[in-house]
């Protein structure tokens, strides 16, 4: 059965069309720049492109990956049994992958208020596919989802109840499906149940966070009402003393569209080294730039200092595991935010760590009580997994 999955960003489309149960990767590819100028059309499968044109809209790459799917791997639309899309915000809707029907675009609408800079372009995936794959069963996805057992003692802010009561303020998480993906990979390996594995789980890429799962359900995890908090990410602060946006606001007259814009696109990697927010360019000034070095610390110690707060939380932890552009591909991440934790059972094997690059494998020493792993993200398969279920527990399979 094809299952395509549609990653729809403000103004990027990434997809992948995958044989399920199988789970063979047929084809994949991205639309990117949509809007600007020139768009970026990239694709791999039976043929290799990249074209550089102008994609107005969301619909309009949309059309452009089906026809080039009907090119390339299917004989006519209907051959695409489901559409899974990833949403980045469910609220306290959803606690796993469902059907799309008019209910659940109403309330990803309704949830809109909580991502104002994701949910409306998953919607508009959602509502080109429809019309693109008429007959396809549509699946959302939800970053959220996983983070539903979050228990209060860790979802609620310190603030007046009320505003959680009235406004449903408090930490939901996201990353949830590569979180649940990178666990239940490690329960596989390590032979375990999968609500049998504690695990403190790394997500770093563009967007960082992570989660301390217990029992093989999210139990704590660093982002919260909106990606903004927790570790420190390419161009976003994570924590900081709510203090600092009452200064930007009283003291320095800055609007709130300008404090978003510093929070959010201006700090971060690239705030601190005042180079880039990308480690590709970051690495080979360590040790030679001081702010680029400084950046990498504070990277590091913030991540260290979750990872210590997380095995208090859980006492017992099986794994910790790093997954995400730097996750998988930054052996230096793992040795700073790691180092000097013997006395937590983490003993991290240094050659193994630098063996480990965009590949899986383990990197703990076989002294260390807690086992390290490096597991490539795969969001994608998760959702073409969930998708397939759906479509096969709900009789329609064809
Ligand atoms: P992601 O959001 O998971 O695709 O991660 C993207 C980020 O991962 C980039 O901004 C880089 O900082 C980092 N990254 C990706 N590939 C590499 C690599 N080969 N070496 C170092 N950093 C990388």
């Amino acid at each position: 059965m094809k299952i395509l999955v549609i990653n729809c960003g403000s103004s990027s489309i990434k997809f992948k069309l995958f044989e399920m149960p199988e789970e063979t990767l047929i084809s994949y590819g991205s639309v990117e720049k949509i809007g600007e100028e020139i768009s970026i059309f990239k694709y791999i499968g039976k043929t290799k492109l990249e074209k550089k044109i102008k994609i107005d809209n969301h619909q309009i790459g949309l059309e452009l990956i089906a026809n080039t799917l009907l090119e390339n791997e299917i004989k006519n639309i209907e051959e695409i049994k489901g559409v899974g899309h990833r949403v980045v915000h469910g609220g306290e809707g959803f606690e796993k992958s469902v059907i799309i029907d008019e209910n659940v675009i109403k309330k990803i609408e309704d949830y809109i208020f909580l991502a104002p800079l994701h949910n409306p372009h998953n919607l508009s995936g959602i509502k080109g596919c429809i019309k693109i794959f008429p007959k396809s069963t549509q699946v959302a996805a939800f970053d959220t989802a996983f983070h539903t057992t979050l228990p209060k003692v860790s979802n609620l802010y310190a603030i007046p109840y009320s505003f959680y009561e009235k406004y449903k303020i408090r930490k939901y998480g996201f990353h949830g499906t590569s979180h649940r993906y990178v666990a239940r990979r490690v329960s596989e390996i390590m032979g375990k149940g999968k609500y049998e594995l504690n695990a403190i789980t790394c997500h770093l890429g563009n967007g960082c966070s992570i989660t301390a799962i217990k029992n093989g359900k999210s139990f704590d995890t660093s982002m919260g009402l909106t990606p903004l908090e927790g570790l420190i990410m390419g161009t976003r602060s994570g924590d900081l003393d709510p203090g600092v946006i009452l200064y930007f606001l009283e003291r320095l007259n800055l609007d709130i569209s300008e404090v978003s814009e510093i929070l959010n696109k201006k700090s971060g990697l690239l705030g601190i080294s005042e180079v880039s927010n990308d480690f590709r360019n970051l690495l080979p000034l360590y040790n030679k730039d001081e702010k680029v070095t400084l950046a990498i610390d504070m990277f590091c110690y913030r991540l260290k200092k979750y990872i210590g707060s997380y095995m208090a939380v859980l006492g017992k932890v099986d794994a910790i595991i790093f997954t995400g552009g730097i996750g998988e591909n930054v052996p230096l991440v793992r040795e700073k935010s790691l180092n000097d934790m013997e006395l937590f059972g983490i003993v991290l094997d240094l050659e193994k760590n630098k063996e480990i690059v965009g590949k899986e494998g383990e990197i703990s020493k076989d002294s260390s009580q807690v086992k390290i792993f490096v597991i490539p993200t795969n969001e994608e398969l998760r959702i073409a997994f969930d998708t397939y279920q759906l479509i096969v527990n709900s009789g329609f399979n064809q």
